[in-house]
């Protein structure tokens, strides 16, 4: 396809490993499987553990892994390294971060987050709310200028969303929050890796995003944490693990938080994990965010004209925004039958997934998703609604 070729992210199709034939939509749920992985976690396994063992910890760099991957993550967010840490899940980092910002506003006793956040956010959020004595309010998007008023502590959202992939504008939302003297926490998961962020040029004061998503760490990879400089002094996190201690090898009795964000690391870190991460991430060496933006923009647009056009009259609504500033880099459809097209697609090897009972997402990661894919998709959903000969 003329588009493929023209495309300068082209190359970056080959840091992975695909099964042949299959039109994988769905690295916005579990990013593709790093080509250098296999060897590295064989490696990691055979060798490291294997036969160094516990001299590992030193000799291998286990112990440096968490702050390794931590350093190129940030430059993915706009963040420096010391803002970042890696650790835990998602869900347990936005725990950390909710307890930690209500901290920071004890005069204040409200949480406010969207009715439509994602699930684990909800509930963490409202668990939360529960332990420090805060309402949880809910307030559409249109409605958090209205709910964000002098009683907030914190503002807790999802940048993009996981179903519609309608994008918060970062920046302006900030503001908002801080405008009513409220700490913002920002859930990035389905943008790191997709669009470029910046969360220092948005004054973001906290975020929490997956490792699994776009940044292709492999299932249950850890997660990632950003605490802005300025908070570091005062954070004062929930889970004082002794690997988020100063010096955990010093076997102190009392609790001395480790500088910057490492403070946020808990428990031991889960290294076979963490070293698939650092394959993940480093398949965004050298990439230009913008330029993965823009990819993603041409895919999802490509995706949702063909949709208009070749899918017309055969019952799909397009659930996404169509201003490609206002969205991420998956497309929701809407349709009826949705559960019983995800299976078709899937015997036509069209991975996207299902959110039902009507939802069809399909993830476009702009580092290995061709335009090709998104024509074939199209052309194997039109296939599975087409009238019967
Ligand atoms: C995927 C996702 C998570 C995942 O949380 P885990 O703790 O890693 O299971 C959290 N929040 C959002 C918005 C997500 O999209």
């Amino acid at each position: 396809m003329a588009r493929d070729a023209a495309d300068p992210l082209a190359h970056l199709r080959a840091r992975f490993r695909l099964p042949a034939g299959t039109v994988y939509l769905d690295g916005n749920s579990l990013g593709a499987l790093p080509a250098d992985a296999p060897a590295r976690l064989a490696d990691a396994v055979g060798k490291e553990w294997g036969e160094d063992l516990i001299r590992s910890w030193e000799g291998n760099g286990w112990r440096d892994a968490p702050a390794r991957v931590a350093a190129r993550i940030a430059p993915l967010i706009g963040a420096a390294a010391d803002e970042v840490a890696v650790a835990d899940s998602t869900s347990v980092n936005l725990f950390k971060l909710a307890v930690a910002a209500c901290r920071m506003r004890p005069d204040r006793r409200v949480i406010v987050t969207e009715p439509g956040n994602f699930p684990t956010d909800l509930y963490l959020l409202r668990s939360v709310a529960e332990l420090v004595g805060a309402e949880l309010r809910l307030a559409p998007p249109e409605g958090l200028g209205a709910a964000v008023r002098d009683d907030v502590a914190l503002l807790a959202l999802t940048h993009v969303d996981y179903r519609s992939a309608r994008r918060h504008d970062l920046a302006a939302v900030t503001t908002l929050a801080h405008d009513a003297g409220a700490v913002m926490l920002w859930d990035l998961s389905h943008s790191t890796g997709a669009i470029a962020v910046d969360v220092s040029g948005a004054g973001v004061d906290l975020a929490v995003g997956c490792g699994y998503k776009y940044l292709n760490g492999g299932p249950g990879a850890p997660a990632y944490a950003f605490v802005a400089r300025r908070h570091h002094e005062r954070l004062a996190q929930p889970l004082t693990g002794w690997f988020g201690h100063a010096e955990p090898f010093a076997f102190a009795p009392t609790y001395a938080p480790a500088p910057g964000a490492g403070q946020l690391r808990c428990g031991t870190p889960p290294v076979l994990s963490l070293l698939a991460l650092e394959c993940g991430v480093r398949t965004f060496d050298g990439v230009d965010l913008a330029a993965v933006e823009r990819k993603g923009r041409e895919l999802t647009g490509q995706f949702i004209q063909l949709v208009d056009g070749r899918l017309r009259g055969r019952g799909f609504e397009v659930a996404t925004p169509r201003d490609p500033a206002a969205r991420g880099s998956h497309v929701a459809l809407v349709h009826p039958g949705a559960p019983r097209l995800m299976a078709a697609l899937a015997e036509r090897r069209v991975i996207g997934d299902l959110r039902p009972p009507s939802l069809l997402r399909f993830g476009f990661a702009p580092l290995y998703v061709r335009h090709v894919d998104v024509f074939d998709a199209v052309e194997a959903l039109a296939d599975v609604t087409a009238a019967p000969a």
